[in-house]
């Protein structure tokens, strides 16, 4: 299903929403600003003067009105919480430790400083690695069980956990989001 990113009025991606909910916004007058191609055409009910059905196109990037106050809410980056799929997608299914792809299944979220050690849960703290990299591991830092980390760890800024949602985003919303990603981040290149 086509979903539209909606931000608030200062551009920072808040919520995708469904065609319905987009089509809300729109006929009510709430879209402040939109981006790209419209793609969706909706066809109301029939109105019965004209016996034509009303149509509503939406943009795949729309920026709602009166959503200032969204704005600093907007840029804190989401929590890890449990969301495993977003942690392995911003490493790309690949080993912190051995540095191979990860096949579906196998992959876990290692905490580099482990919990056991006060280790906190978070997007610093936490690499995507094999359940046998992570076990030979053990309750060890990687400097003590002999490894290196392939890469840093990092907490994805808002636009790019949108980038990762998994979600079939149009062109326009994934240009749109990859403009907004800082240099460190993976989801660049
Ligand atoms: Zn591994």
């Amino acid at each position: 299903m086509t979903t539209i990113l909606a931000l608030d009025i200062a551009g920072n991606p808040f919520r995708w929403l469904t065609p319905e909910r987009a089509a809300y916004y729109q006929a009510a007058n709430k879209v402040a600003w939109e981006i790209g191609e419209k793609v969706l055409v909706l066809r109301g009910g029939m109105n019965r003067l004209t016996g034509e059905r009303s149509v509503i196109e939406i943009a795949p990037v729309i920026a709602l009105a009166k959503s200032e106050g969204m704005a600093q809410w907007a840029q804190v980056a989401l929590p890890l919480g449990h969301r495993n799929d977003l942690l392995f997608a911003r490493d790309r299914h690949i080993c912190a430790y051995c540095g191979e792809r990860i096949e579906r299944g196998q992959a876990t979220r290692d905490h580099i400083m482990p919990r056991a050690r006060g280790g906190r849960d978070v997007w610093e703290n936490v690499v995507t690695a094999h359940r046998s990299c992570n076990e030979r591991k053990g309750c060890r830092t990687p400097g003590e069980a002999g490894y290196e980390l392939v890469y840093v760890p990092y907490a994805p800024c808002r636009s790019e956990t949108f980038l990762l949602s998994g979600r079939n985003i149009l062109f326009d919303q994934m240009v749109y989001l990859a403009s907004r990603l800082p240099s460190h981040s993976r989801a660049r290149n």
